[in-house]
């Protein structure tokens, strides 16, 4: 069954190819409100598409006005087979800069062995290549090796407040064995990787206040504290002059790598000469025990994201500011708990701060770090179909960043998610001239014809 699944994509590309192409010839922006009707026409393309492929699809309307999402699954269940539900998002960037294009950025333009065009990667290709495995499958044998239900969203591009909604309220029909989402890079087209770690965040705002009011440095300086000074000289004590965060228990629910896992870690082509060649930085700057990729990765950060006090214009003026202000954010790693990590960070401070200082704290949300077994049946057999499919076994790897929606799924579904992208880090996603190779999208229908039988140790 997957080889006539694989053998009916490779005698399709070109069919596959111009489906891609249409889909991508709707422009839709989900930032932009002018192209509301487009992002509306997206949706309804590709449920239309599901529907034509046998499958039974229809778009779930937004509970708060935001833009549907499309939802499919196959007709005929099986009982006794697992289930994977498979995310994706039909919206895309706006294309600005237009100039810096170097074909029109919603006509799918193949040069060079690359479809150029906005979406072509992200994430409209990537999603593609898995509705493209189900195809094959489809028309070769007539049934799939497993359930497969696809949720396709329209607000990933705008930081999409629907789709959480949509998990919690709809867990019976989205409920499955294992969640798949393409939606990052592999490593170079024979390397692929499995993110299997993601950090969590925690954002706030301190103001530190001395007086009711700004006042003159000379009749007041000298004997009322200064805000700006107070808060520094505060900040200042959080970390240590190599990184260490000094907040009292900040690393005690860290989860300690265990020496296979760095091992793994250590595969992950990551080295201080590309952090130092990306950035311009003069040396990297981190907890010396640590190597880049796991400071990435596996350890939290305290960071300063903005700081601001008394007067900034041009010239001089002689004033002594009543406040203060910082922007401060964590990244933080599996077993932290933003709340606590926030309520210690505040109480460190407090107790740092003099009693003629007032500090006063706001929070701007909070996510938890997330973590999948690497060892899971359902990552394993995401490794096989990788492995067989571009020629290499993954380098497993802990993403810096957070996709808070993968925190949704593994929350409410209560089943792992699989990380497992189609594209390449150099495709401009976000940029003009975005790009997906041929070769990314059809490996990437094939990796997905293999993970779907490997699920069900039919490979
Ligand atoms: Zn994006």
């Amino acid at each position: 069954m997957q080889d006539l699944a694989l053998t009916y994509a490779r005698e399709h590309r070109e069919h596959y190819l111009n489906d891609l192409s249409e889909y991508i010839a709707i422009p839709s922006i989900s930032a932009m409100p002018e192209h509301a009707a487009d992002v509306r026409r997206a949706g309804e393309w590709l449920r239309d598409h599901f529907i034509a492929l046998g499958l039974q699809s229809w778009l779930i309307e937004s509970p708060i006005g935001g833009n549907a999402s499309v939802y499919a699954e196959w007709k005929h269940p099986q009982p006794d087979k697992p289930t994977v539900l498979i995310y994706g998002h039909y919206d895309v960037q706006p294309a600005d800069p237009l100039d810096l294009w170097h074909s029109p950025p919603f006509t799918a333009t193949v040069r060079d062995g690359y479809l150029y065009a906005r979406g072509a990667d992200d994430n409209k290709g990537q999603h593609m290549s898995h509705v493209k495995a189900i195809e094959s499958y489809l028309k070769s044998s007539g049934s799939l090796p497993c359930n497969v239900k696809f949720i396709v969203e329209g607000e990933e591009e705008i930081g999409g407040s629907t789709l959480p909604l949509l998990i919690e309220s709809h867990k019976e029909l989205l409920a499955c064995d294992v969640v798949m989402v393409s939606d990052g890079g592999l490593l170079a087209l024979d390397q692929p990787s499995l993110e299997y770690g993601l950090r969590g965040l925690v954002y706030f705002e301190v103001e530190a206040r001395a007086a009711n009011r700004d006042m003159h440095s000379g009749i007041y300086g000298g004997n009322v504290q200064n805000p700006a000074m107070a808060l520094a000289q505060i900040l200042a004590q959080l970390k240590d002059n190599v990184g260490r965060i000094l907040v009292d228990g900040f690393y005690d629910d860290v989860r300690v790598l265990a020496a296979d896992e760095r091992a793994e870690l250590a595969r992950v082509p990551l080295t201080e000469a590309t952090i130092l060649s990306e950035t311009g930085a003069l040396k990297t700057f981190g907890e010396p025990e640590f190597s880049v990729v796991e400071r990435m990765g596996a350890r939290p950060t305290l960071e300063i994201n903005g700081l601001w006090s008394g007067y900034t214009g041009a010239g001089q003026k002689t004033v002594l500011p009543a406040i203060a202000n910082a922007k401060i954010s964590c990244r933080l790693v599996p077993n932290q708990d933003p709340a606590k990590i926030f309520a210690q960070v505040r109480d460190h401070m407090q107790r740092l701060a003099g009693p003629e200082i007032t500090l006063r704290f706001q929070t701007f949300g909070e996510a938890a770090a997330t973590l999948i077994d690497r060892n899971s049946p359902q990552l394993r057999a995401a490794a096989r179909a990788a492995e067989a499919t571009y020629g290499n076994r993954p380098v497993y790897t802990l993403s810096g960043g957070s996709i808070p929606v993968v925190n949704e799924f593994k929350r409410v579904l209560n089943q792992p998610v699989v990380l497992l992208g189609f594209g390449l880090n150099n495709d401009n996603i976000h940029a003009p001239n975005e790009r997906y190779a041929l070769a990314c999208y059809e490996k990437g229908t094939e990796a997905s014809i293999r993970f779907l039988a490997e699920l069900v140790g039919e490979a």
